[in-house]
């Protein structure tokens, strides 16, 4: 016998028989109940006053024949009823009755009683499982760096402020500062953490508090080691979902293909060039257009690629701390796109202390606020790089999302600061 608990998300009273369908911890699909009024009369009786939403225990064991393709038909009695809703739920949990999407953002936290959004949470979690093991294994340290800081890296637009007692600071847009000043120490750290940026447009692939794994590796040759790493990493993260979530991938209707490694690589001049033959108006300075982005997928899905890595940015369209070719006009940036989505971005950076001051200068900015991150740079910082990895947008491209909002529980845009 087991003890197993959880919420009513559907009920059936036919006949003499009631069945419930109960959403608990160990699976994805719900525990299937069957009570007859012959055999168990008081479960029956208690079970026919319950509600939608009752969250209950009970005792009981698998059923040696499984019926149900809804989900695990359970033998069960002693039934324990814990808290009965006060009012009807404002949404469908046994995923009968679709909801909008800002519905489901609203309600979510009882919504994910639903086989379906809870698919999606736990793949959420496999994904962060597999990247943790990857990294471990391969000798990566798991770190943690400030939220709250100084200065920020991805430029001014995106920052959020905040009164810090009588100083100005900021919530972190990526831990690159940090992450970088521990290459002093570390060869191999990792952090999985918030970014928040003061994104002003809503879109569909863009948040307000999002996710990242955060890779930065020292002793590189270029930017070539790094891209390994990434494309390793996601590789391992997309075969570890395949064979680790069958049943949630099944629930959600998605056919994940096993990846294989190295993905394609083409350079930023070569990715215009395309685009241009496309009969597309692109930059060859700018950072790509998402209409760009798009369309480039479009072009590399008919050459039979999903994931293909975009190198060699020009520095205009860069952060400070990448590397310059010699040339000065192209750096060792580059981007992972994922299915036209851009779902990283890493590269080699400067690790030569008057060249980083230089750097900071053509960019406008002042090396004084940066006094903390460069003073690491002038004790023995070698060669390194890394890469940040959007966690929701690699959600949206695994699991077919149409908005980055599916990827989070609790969702922060322009919009949205409660729940
Ligand atoms: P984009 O150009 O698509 O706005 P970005 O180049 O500004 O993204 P990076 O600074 O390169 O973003 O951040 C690294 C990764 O983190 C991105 O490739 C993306 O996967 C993710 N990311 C960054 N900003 C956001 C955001 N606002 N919402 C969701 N994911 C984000
Ligand atoms: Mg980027």
């Amino acid at each position: 016998m087991e003890r197993i608990c959880g919420w009513i998300i559907r009920k059936k009273l036919v006949g003499r028989v009631a069945i419930i369908e109960i959403s608990g911890d160990r699976y994805t699909k719900p525990y299937v109940l069957v009570f007859k009024k012959d055999r168990n009369p008081e479960e029956y009786e208690l079970i026919q006053g319950l509600s939608i939403g009752t969250a209950l225990c009970f005792e009981g064991e698998k059923a040696r024949e499984q019926k149900s393709r809804r989900g695990i038909e359970y033998v069960a009695d002693k039934v324990e009823v814990y808290a009965e809703p006060l009012k009807p739920l404002p949404v469908d949990t046994s995923g009968k009755v679709p909801a909008l999407l800002d519905t489901r953002i609203r309600y979510r936290y009882i919504l994910l009683r639903n086989p379906l959004e809870k698919a999606i949470l736990k793949i959420r979690a496999g994904i962060l499982e597999a990247a943790r093991e990857y990294l471990r294994k391969n000798g990566f340290l798991e770190i943690h760096t400030p939220k709250i800081v100084a200065a920020g890296a991805e430029g001014g637009a995106t920052l959020f402020q905040l009164q810090y007692f009588e100083h100005r600071a900021y919530l972190s847009q990526s831990p690159q500062l940090y992450k970088q000043m521990l290459i002093a120490s570390i060869p191999r750290v990792y952090e999985i953490t918030p970014y928040f940026r003061a994104e002003k447009f809503n879109t569909i692939r863009h948040l307000n508090e999002s996710w990242g794994i955060d890779v930065e590796q020292a002793f590189v040759k270029s930017e070539e080691d790094v891209m390994n790493t990434l494309e390793e990493l996601v590789a391992y993260i997309i075969n570890y979902v395949r064979t680790n979530y069958e049943e949630e991938l099944e629930l959600l209707n998605v056919e994940l293909k096993p990846v294989h490694t190295p993905f394609k690589r083409i350079k930023f001049a070569e990715a215009i060039e395309m685009l241009e033959t496309e009969g597309m108006k692109v930059s060859s300075t700018e950072d790509v257009t998402d209409a760009a982005e798009k369309k480039l997928g479009e072009i590399m899905a008919e050459k039979g690629y999903d994931l293909y890595f975009i190198t060699k940015f020009p520095w205009s369209s860069t952060g400070f701390y990448y590397m310059r070719e010699e040339d000065g006009i192209y750096t060792r940036k580059f981007d992972l796109d994922y299915k036209g989505l851009e779902i990283a971005s890493g590269g080699q950076r400067e690790h030569r202390y008057y060249k980083l001051v230089e750097a900071i200068r053509e960019k406008g900015l002042d090396p004084r606020d940066f006094e903390f991150y460069l003073e690491a740079f002038k004790y023995g910082i070698p060669p390194h790089g890394g890469f940040g990895l959007g966690l929701e947008r690699l959600m949206m491209k695994i699991l077919n999302l149409s908005n980055i909002r599916e990827a989070i529980v609790f969702v922060r845009d322009r919009t949205r600061l409660v729940p």
